[in-house]
């Protein structure tokens, strides 16, 4: 079914069993207590999962190359015992694994920080120190060792981080290289770093040992490489003894979102392409492949040799194992949300996942068989009564879940429609399949009343009934004119041409987008060629770095994004993706207004107050998304009888955009149950 993404890769002195790799990502497993015991069980099951090739998180190869004070790094013999646990838990569940080499540079979260030149990036809070040559020499040589302590800490190979903007991408753009020594000005200079790297860890390691180099294909900031220099250079890392070449898609400091959901499937894929058949060595094509069927048609077409998935393995360890079995339905999707893995990192948290809350706890959450068969209610088919009733299903329980709607999903069945949430069907529907998987008893247009529970005999009872968009209560809150979130993405209600949205939490901000987006026209998101013309991604190349003019399609609608507050609209959108967003209405010229006091809705439009002055906004309509209030009302009657029930997800707390609480609450608590 899959037959060039399961068939094996032979490296020549190895074998890989397949063509799938797991791509590199920062758990801080490594810095948590008992991290590597932790990191050692997350990396062991995916390797059960039949991952062909895995590559840890960065590990930084001196401390002034990681990436904060006290993050993971191997200099040291006394460092390598640890990194056996990894190595060894992998090895025994008969995968491969190589540990990743990552020199942050100037994008060091630390003073250490040291760079070819002494600019700060912009996302970074301290200016690097200029490395002189006995520095880089220095550095160079840290690479080498920290390779040859992890062939003694058993890995198979290792991942030298060559892309997204760190120390070797500085050195080799004009953009952040500055120097006039042998290391800097022409492009054969500016990529000497690299090559030396290469062939010092080569000549350290042997033949027999992997090593993956992660090229920056495609810079997407100004005075990156030309696509003739990525060409040079992946020639260069070839002859220098790399065993395989990966691809890195723009620096992080770049504005085009290269992994956010917004991006489309296998949206990158076209880069390696252009540079299959340049090299002998295999190619990864990398970002936004997250299914097996979309995995299988990137080499299908001929874009590389292999592909990198990440975050899909924090979704699901054992994608590739269902794919073998032919069960990809039962694949629990990576969304792209960001929320629960860089999200995290990013805030300096464990990462773990939304959809999958046992990512990087698998020796914390476990759904284990259950001792005492129970028959449990489960009330409201959003997130958290999904993962519940699958949760409690898995373990064996007799499970009736209830769902006053036509469909399961919840609210997700409002994120769905939202251009570039196309994703988030995936999880409606992984839950569907489980649910028939366990046998659970779905109960739909269904809306259960608290007699009907009290009378069913539950030894367990959830209540999962989600939440009620807030009303409005200024004067005209009840005109024809004014509607909320669920009538317009839910009911399908009209809206006009001119409108004003109140609030600009999460779920304003994804209704702008949606009223932004021409329904005739395919999302972006779905399209890669749109999407890159959206974003100002230039696929013929012409220069450095491949940045164009942005041609975002014109919204249909004149748009007003307004909140009480004061401050910049979206400071609380997620740390990663709020940047998305923002960029994405101001292309559309939606506007944003703050500090704005709401009067009264009449035939005139809206009236406000805006920064101390009347205004009247001439909109055809108002869409209310002024926050959510819990439906909690079953959980306390249930309770006063005496009977056992739990309340989770926005039922418990109504939080706008916390799917990621819904489905850990659900998670834990049906674990135990
Ligand atoms: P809900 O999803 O609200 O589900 C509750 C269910 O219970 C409903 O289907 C309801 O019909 C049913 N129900 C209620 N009472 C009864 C009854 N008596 N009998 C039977 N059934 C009943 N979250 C994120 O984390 N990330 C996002 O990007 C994101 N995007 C969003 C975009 C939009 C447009 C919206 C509206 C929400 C978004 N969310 C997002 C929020 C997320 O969907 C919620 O956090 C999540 O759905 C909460 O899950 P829940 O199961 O607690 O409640
Ligand atoms: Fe994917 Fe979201 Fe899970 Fe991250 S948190 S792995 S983006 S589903």
């Amino acid at each position: 079914m899959y037959d060039k993404l399961l068939s094996p890769l032979d490296l020549g002195f190895t074998t890989l069993k397949n063509r799938v790799l797991m791509g590199s990502m920062h758990t801080m497993l490594e810095e948590a207590k008992h991290g590597f015991e932790r990191a050692a069980a997350y990396y062991a099951e995916r390797a059960k999962g039949q991952v062909g090739l895995i590559v840890t998180g960065g590990i930084a190869p001196n401390p002034e190359g990681s990436v904060a004070p006290g993050a993971a790094k191997l200099d040291s013999p006394k460092e390598v015992e640890e990194h056996r646990l990894i190595t060894e838990a992998v090895h025994k569940e008969g995968g491969k694994i190589c540990m990743q080499i990552l020199h942050t540079g100037r994008y060091a979260y630390h003073p250490m920080a040291v760079a070819p030149s002494p600019l700060k990036a912009p996302i970074a809070p301290f200016p690097p120190k200029e490395l002189d040559a006995a520095g880089i020499e220095k550095q160079i040589q840290d690479f080498a060792t920290c390779a040859a302590l992890a062939q003694e800490a058993g890995y198979d190979g290792v991942e030298i981080m060559g892309s997204e903007g760190y120390l070797i991408n500085q050195f080799i753009a004009k953009k952040t290289n500055k120097r006039t020594d042998e290391w800097g000005g022409d492009y054969e200079n500016r990529i000497q770093f690299p090559i030396n790297i290469v062939k010092r860890v080569r000549e350290k390691v042997g033949p027999n040992f992997i090593i993956i180099y992660r090229l920056s294909m495609l810079d997407l900031v100004d005075e990156g490489s030309t696509w003739d220099e990525v060409v040079i250079l992946a020639k260069e890392i070839e002859k220098a003894g790399a065993t395989i070449i990966n691809t890195g898609i723009g620096w992080h400091e770049a504005r085009v979102p290269t992994i956010g959901t917004v991006v489309p499937r296998g949206g990158f894929a076209w880069v390696t392409k252009r540079l299959m058949g340049e090299v002998n060595i295999p190619l990864i094509a990398t970002n936004r492949i997250n299914t097996p069927e979309i995995a299988e048609q990137v080499l299908q077409e001929g874009c590389s040799d292999m592909v990198s998935m990440a975050r899909p393995f924090l979704a699901d360890a054992f994608f590739v194992q269902k794919a073998i079995d032919g069960k990809s339905e039962e694949i629990n999707t990576c969304i792209a949300c960001n929320q629960a893995c860089l999200d995290h990192t990013f805030q300096g948290k464990l990462t773990s996942c939304l959809v999958n809350p046992r990512a990087c706890h698998e020796t914390k959450l476990n759904f284990t068989p259950a001792t005492q068969k129970k028959k449990i209610a489960v009330v409201g088919a959003g997130p958290a009564g999904l993962a519940s009733a699958t949760v409690l299903g898995e373990r064996g329980h007799a499970v009736d879940i209830f769902e006053a709607e036509s469909e399961i999903g919840g609210q997700f069945n409002m994120a769905k429609v939202i251009p570039g949430k196309e994703e988030y069907a995936e999880t409606i529907r992984y839950y569907d399949v489980m649910m028939k998987k366990y046998g659970v008893n779905v109960h739909l247009n269904h809306r259960v009343t608290t007699e009907e529970l009290a009378a069913g005999n539950y030894d367990e009872i959830i209540i999962a009934t989600g939440v009620t968009p807030r009303k409005v209560t200024f004067e005209g809150a009840d005109h024809p004119k004014v509607l909320d979130y669920v009538d317009v993405l839910y009911r399908n209600k009209p809206v006009g041409n001119k409108v004003a949205i109140v609030g600009a939490g999460g779920i304003g901000f994804d209704m702008a987008e949606f009223l932004a987006h021409n329904p005739e026209e395919a999302s972006p998101s779905v399209n890669t060629a749109e999407y890159m013309k959206e974003w100002g991604v230039d696929m013929a190349y012409s220069k450095g770095g491949a940045l164009m003019e942005a041609q975002p399609a014109p919204s249909p609608r004149e748009i007003y994004l307004l909140k009480r507050s004061s401050g910049k609209h979206g400071k609380n959108l997620g740390k990663t993706t709020g940047w998305i967003h923002r960029s994405s209405l101001k292309m559309k010229e939606v506007k944003m207004m703050g500090n704005v006091e709401y009067q009264k809705i009449d035939d005139d439009g809206f009236h406000i107050i805006r920064d101390g002055n009347p205004v009247v906004l001439d909109v055809d309509h108002v869409v209310v998304c002024a926050g959510q209030e819990p439906l909690r009302e079953m959980y306390e009657e249930l309770q006063a009888k005496g009977l056992n029930v739990h309340l989770i997800g926005g039922a418990n707390v109504a939080a706008e955009l916390d799917a990621k609480k819904a489905i850990n609450e659900a998670s834990y608590l049906c674990a135990e149950l």
